[in-house]
């Protein structure tokens, strides 16, 4: 059709894996070979530095580096101790990795519904609570923090524990106050596709508790406490020196990334805010009482696989989250419980692309194209 001013087709991935290292290859290469030429490979001062950094940036009386998320939320749980038929309760909402902490840690997962802005509903919480209830996991989803001011009033009303699954958060509060420093102990991802992403697997505990923070550093080494005596059994699961050295080199430009994040989120906002058809996740601006980081721009969507579709074939990338299913639809896993809401969530939620790498003329172009699959 010569003459009809149709837009370019782009090509917007989802995420860019290349971009993690291609932006900043010059400055990455400089540390490899910094660190590499003093063979500074295992709990170096560029950990120590790190962790330091973190621990300060987040307002958290300690921070360890640790192999994964996955494994530090464990960590967290064992610190604690779960005793067998010892339930947690978390949002069905999240990463396998949530559920699997507290399994893999002796306890029981009990997943419960999500509120409005997607998090864990805090009402669905109170009802689960029965005597075998020791703890809760929320997880501070897509970069925002729940309202842990009346979390941890739950908890502290029905003396529970509280690790928050903080691992797509770094930098997200509520009420001014990070995630990941509310509850008993917390874990941060450091996965490449993460806000703050290494050049593989890497993760952090965060516990302004003493006694947490000494087990959970004794677990992620051999059973070795800070001075290196052996207090009790453990295992390997430390961050790398390098991958620390690169962290604490993207930690210090971290709020700009924070920044831009926020921006792509209010472009979606200004763009799509409209559309009948979509549930948009909150806007950055909706409510002071949140500062949201957004990991992910995930929405619900009517038509959610013709969208998808229309989408694809236009050359943009998206994703449904999880695999298209929430923690307790995994039949294997043995859960019997049905959770209409989030059910109803995962056959209409779908996220848009949000990262560093997605420039304006692109997020607009997205927009184009959702508008065009519900107004044409
Ligand atoms: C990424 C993620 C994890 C696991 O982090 P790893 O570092 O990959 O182990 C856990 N929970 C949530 C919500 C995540 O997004």
């Amino acid at each position: 059709m010569l003459g009809v001013d149709m837009p370019a087709k782009m090509n917007v991935p989802f995420f860019n894996y290349p971009r993690v290292y291609t932006d900043e290859r010059d400055q990455l290469l400089k540390i490899f070979d910094e660190v590499g030429q003093r063979g500074a490979f295992i709990l170096q001062q560029d950990l120590r530095d790190f962790e330091t950094a973190l621990a300060q940036y987040t307002g958290s009386k300690h921070a360890i580096g640790v192999g994964n998320a996955t494994d530090g939320l464990e960590f967290g749980w064992m610190s604690i101790g779960l005793r067998p038929g010892d339930e947690v309760i978390f949002c069905s909402h999240t990463m396998l990795a949530t559920a699997a902490a507290i399994k893999t840690a002796g306890g029981t997962p009990i997943p419960v519904e999500l509120a409005d802005d997607n998090l864990i509903d805090l009402d669905a919480v109170e009802d689960a609570i029965n005597p075998r209830t020791v703890g809760i996991m929320p997880t501070q989803l897509n970069g925002r923090t729940c309202d842990m001011e009346r979390l941890m009033n739950i908890a502290q009303r029905h003396r529970l524990f509280v690790v928050e699954d903080a691992a797509q958060a770094l930098g997200s509060r509520f009420k001014g106050k990070h995630a990941g420093t509310f509850g008993h102990a917390s874990a941060i991802s450091f996965f490449p596709a993460k806000v703050l992403g290494s050049l593989g697997d890497g993760g952090a505990v965060l516990t302004n508790d003493a006694g947490i923070f000494d087990r959970s550093f004794q677990l992620h080494d051999h059973g070795r406490d800070v001075e290196g005596e052996v207090r009790s059994w453990g295992r390997n699961s430390r961050l790398d020196n390098l991958q620390a050295a690169i962290l604490h080199f993207r930690l210090k430009s971290y709020d700009q990334v924070i920044t831009r994040r926020r921006a792509v989120a209010a472009i979606y906002q200004a763009r799509l805010g409209d559309l009948e058809e979509l549930q948009l996740p909150p806007a950055p601006d909706a409510n002071p009482d949140h500062f949201d980081v957004y990991q992910n721009y995930e929405l619900q969507a009517d038509r959610r696989d013709e969208l998808k579709e229309h989408l694809k074939a236009n050359g943009i990338g998206t994703l449904v989250q999880w695999g298209g299913k929430a923690v307790h639809q995994w039949e294997r896993l043995g859960f019997l419980v049905k959770l209409p809401k989030v059910e109803r969530f995962f056959r209409r939620c779908i996220m848009l692309p949000m990262n560093m790498f997605v420039s304006n003329e692109e997020v607009h172009y997205v927009c184009d194209q959702v508008r065009s699959f519900y107004r044409t």
